[in-house]
């Protein structure tokens, strides 16, 4: 088990709406249960927000947004610096709520903490640069003077997933908060605790009052239209599924708000027979098991090509075979429950249906008994083109391995589908590594490796998956416009 004292944790977590840098109770007095996926037990409850709180959240981050953007980029800076040390000095805390919440292990939080700190860091280092960038100069025809600069686009709305109930939300608001915006952040109803304690955390380093405001509630559709619809909202930063971001750009085309949206993968990792079998079984390992199979990067179609299909299919099962299922606190578990049963209703339909039409399970595959919502490290084989999982995400410790016979047959079939979020490709050939990378569509590609997430790399996905980047000196961009002034000296 974790050193820290879970009662004593859970007594502690804010479970109030942070709204102008107070802690208070939703309007309506209303709280809604968070449930650990593990063992089904009811955490705590939290503010359940209303349209009205919601609202509250918004002026809350109007009011402040003129003194944030005017705050001195260096005060900025250091703030942002000092929340990468407040975070990291809590981590052993913030991991084991995200574990209680979200069911990862607690080494995988652990780095999530790690990771998602780091976005401070980050964009710490490039808060007092990006004010300097912009241009001075005359205008082709000699006429007049062109002046720019980058200023904040203005309050901005986030909304995040459960899948990373911390980093989502920081690789975002590191950004906002750099670049002199203030924020309403709406968590998902599943994993609202951790973005609670970390605004606490922000609050404790010094933030002030507005800059970050966060609403919890179980009605996301009807607390985060109203937002949408207010004039003072200028942005829209989004990560979660596709459908529900298709109908957030929708809502901003009525605004004409600026749109960051990260959204749904099905990102294919092609093993070429040329690779180096061991290093793919590794790189296909973390791409689908990062997370428990939970991650919008996840490898959801594993492409071997026909020479080493037999020997990584075999080592696949076997490096799969080793996970250890439990909760995510106990020592030694490498593989926690799936978030909720709805999303293991999906998995099993996924397999079911994979099954039916052809597909061989080489191991996995059975619903385990007993509270939590459990899933075992599955690896399926021979996975047809019309397997609902070649089209859906599973999201889920599911490896689906399809086999193919030349390079052009496997980019074609990597492309083949709405989404272009992330690829990853095993091969010791220079030349094709770098050719194949190039023609796979999707915003990321690893190349011999299986993770590609680093706050210094844009993060971020073309097609279906998405508008604009993460991380990265473009990560900021999202949340400045250029300014230009005409001088006529
Ligand atoms: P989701 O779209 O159901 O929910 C995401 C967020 O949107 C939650 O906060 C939810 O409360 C909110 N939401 C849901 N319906 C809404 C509505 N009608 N109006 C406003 N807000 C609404 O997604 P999820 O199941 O929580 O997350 C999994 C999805 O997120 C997957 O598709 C995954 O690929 C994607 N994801 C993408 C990235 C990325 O960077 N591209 C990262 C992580 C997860």
């Amino acid at each position: 088990m974790a050193d820290i004292d879970r009662a004593r944790l859970l007594e502690s977590v804010p479970t109030e709406l942070f709204i102008g840098g107070k802690w208070a109770p939703a309007r309506s007095r209303a709280t809604f249960e968070v449930v650990d996926p593990a063992s089904e037990e009811i955490l705590v409850r939290v503010a359940d927000a209303s349209s009205e709180d919601g609202i509250a959240a918004l002026d809350a981050a109007v009011d402040a947004a003129a003194g944030w953007a005017a705050t001195p980029p260096w005060k900025r800076a250091d703030l942002l610096r000092a929340a990468y040390d407040a975070i990291l000095a809590r981590r052993e805390e913030i991991a084991t709520l995200i574990t209680l919440e979200m069911g990862k292990p607690l080494a995988e939080s652990r780095g999530e903490v790690d990771y998602g700190a780091t976005f401070f860091r980050w964009f710490s280092e490039s808060a007092s640069r990006m004010h300097l960038e912009g241009a001075y100069g005359t205008e082709p025809g000699g006429g007049y003077k062109i002046m720019t600069y980058k200023r904040p686009v203005g309050p901005t709305l986030l909304v995040t997933p459960w899948n990373f109930p911390l980093a989502m939300g920081t690789r975002k608001i590191g950004a906002a908060l750099a670049a002199g915006c203030t924020v309403v952040i709406k968590p998902a109803e599943q994993t609202p605790l951790t973005m609670l304690l970390f605004a606490e955390v922000m609050r404790e380093a010094g933030l002030p009052d507005g800059v970050l405001n966060v609403i919890t509630t179980s009605d996301a559709a009807g607390v985060v239209a109203p937002i949408m619809a207010d004039p003072r909202l200028r942005k829209i930063s989004f990560t979660g599924s596709t459908q529900v971001g298709k109908l957030l750009l929708g809502q901003a085309a009525e605004g004409v708000l600026r749109s960051s949206m990260e959204l749904g993968g099905n990102s294919p990792l092609l093993v070429f027979d040329d690779a180096d079998i061991d290093a793919a079984v590794d790189g296909a390992t973390m791409a689908k098991m990062r997370n428990g199979g939970e991650s919008c990067v996840a490898a959801n179609r594993i492409y071997v090509q026909s020479g080493v299909l037999e020997e990584f299919t075999r080592k696949l099962a076997e490096r799969l075979g080793s996970f250890r299922t439990g909760h995510g606190l106990e020592e030694g578990v490498t593989l926690g429950p799936l978030i909720d049963g709805e999303q293991r209703a999906k998995v099993v339909r996924l397999v079911d249906d994979a099954v039916d039409k052809g597909a061989t399970v080489v191991m996995g595959g059975e619903v385990p008994s007993g509270a939590g919502h459990f899933y075992p490290p599955t690896v399926l084989r021979d996975v047809p083109r019309d397997a609902a999982m070649h089209d859906e995400e599973i999201f889920g410790p599911v490896a689906a391995i399809y086999s193919f016979d030349t390079e052009r047959e496997a980019i074609e079939r990597a492309n083949d589908t709405p989404y272009g979020l992330a690829s990853y490709l095993f091969t010791r050939d220079l030349s094709r590594a770098v050719r194949v990378a190039e023609a796979l569509d999707t915003g990321m590609t690893g190349i011999n490796r299986g993770v590609v997430s680093n706050p210094a790399a844009p993060f971020g996905g073309i097609k279906e998956s998405g508008l604009g980047r993460e991380g990265s000196s473009e990560g900021i961009e999202e949340y400045l416009e250029t300014k230009y002034i005409g001088m006529q000296l």
